[in-house]
């Protein structure tokens, strides 16, 4: 049984995959399973700090972690890092030129990260250590916003407050959440890998 905690400092980073919808509602799933595992492991296996993994909740994955230990530039360089096997992965399908119906919708698919710090919660639910709290709602919220970018990176001020952060080439925006307010975040953008034709 899994041991559960009460209220503990945390970063909560969310990668999650947006096209998904599109991609699995074509006729032909065949391949649609095959690279959404692939892409879902691109992002599990860069998680280079040892980050909990909470829920893998349908194109997003929830990772956290207590007391953590690493920089802000480390936990960015994780983020860069699970982009590009992503992007790797999604470059060596659209080579194949597959026409099924998945195949088509790759260009759809893109990748973004939510880095949000503050207090998590946890609460048994039968053997199962189910995280909740304020902040969990906020970097879940964040995922939904007007920023007119697919790719990047988010940080909440609270993330770059608490974790030395070097602000250049960083965009700073404000983003409304119904009912918590206004929520200061920087964006920045991710490189993807050089394609080799
Ligand atoms: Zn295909």
């Amino acid at each position: 049984m899994e041991v559960c905690y009460s209220n503990q400092e945390a970063v909560i980073l969310i990668p999650d995959i947006s096209g998904f919808t599109g991609f699995v509602s074509v006729a032909d799933t065949e391949h649609a399973q095959e690279i959404i595992a692939l892409l879902l492991e691109s992002v599990l296996d860069n998680n280079l700090l040892d980050f909990e993994l909470s829920e893998i909740e349908g194109d997003a994955v929830l990772f956290y972690k207590l007391k953590p230990p690493f920089t802000a530039n480390e936990v960015i360089q994780q983020c860069n890092k699970m982009f590009q096997a992503f992007h790797k992965i999604l470059n060596e399908f659209k080579r194949k030129n597959c026409p099924c119906q998945s195949c088509k919708k790759l260009n759809d698919m893109s990748l973004k990260f939510i880095v949000h710090y503050g207090t998590l919660g946890s609460i048994m639910v039968n053997d199962y250590c189910k995280l909740f709290g304020k902040d969990l709602i906020i970097a879940h919220r964040l995922l939904k916003n007007n920023l007119r970018f697919k790719e990047y990176i988010l940080l909440t001020d609270a993330f770059t407050n608490r974790f030395d952060f070097a602000r250049e080439n960083w965009k700073q925006k404000e983003i409304m959440i119904e009912e918590l307010g206004l929520i200061g975040t920087y964006v920045g953008m991710l490189s993807k890998p050089l394609v080799i034709h």
